[in-house]
Parts: structure tokens; C-alpha cells; sequence
């Protein structure tokens, strides 16, 4: 589970993060691309922007649960 005390600088406000265990596997950034980039100042993937649409959360989502690290979060759960 990811670690809202360990968010990523970079990451939008809002509910989705990741944090700072992401291996920078790349697998987020295919599955919700333009909710999930890989950050040029610390090399992980952030949260570039709040997914909305439902095709957006179910993007986020899956990433969330395939994430290799569990390093991706939503305070909302
Ligand atoms: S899937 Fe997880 S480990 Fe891979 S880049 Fe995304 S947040 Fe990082």
C-alpha cells in the first residue's frame, strides 16, 4: 500500500499520488497516460493530473493495483 507521508514532489493535488518506493518501471505511465509521467527532477512517476472521466479512474485504478511496488495511492481509500 503506498504511503500518503511519502508522496513524490511533482504529484497533483488531489487524491491520486504516487510515492517514493515507484521503481520507475514505466507500467502507469502506458496504462493512464497524462494521469501518470515520470518526473525529470526525481526520476519516479508522479501524478501530472487528477484522473476524472471514469475511463480516467478505471486507467488510474488498474495501474494502482498492478503497480509492482504498490506505489501508487488514493486517499480515498
Ligand atoms: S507502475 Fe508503480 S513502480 Fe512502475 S512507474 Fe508506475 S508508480 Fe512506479
Amino acid at each position: 500500500m503506498a504511503n500518503k507521508n511519502e508522496k513524490n514532489a511533482g504529484n497533483a493535488p488531489g487524491l491520486w499520488y504516487v510515492d517514493s518506493t515507484c521503481i520507475d518501471c514505466d507500467m502507469c505511465r502506458g496504462t493512464a497516460p497524462g494521469i501518470f509521467e515520470r518526473s525529470a527532477e526525481i526520476g519516479l512517476s508522479i501524478v501530472v493530473r487528477q484522473p476524472v472521466t471514469p475511463e480516467e479512474i478505471s486507467g488510474a485504478t488498474e495501474a494502482m493495483k498492478d503497480c509492482p511496488s504498490d506505489s501508487i495511492g488514493n486517499d480515498a481509500e
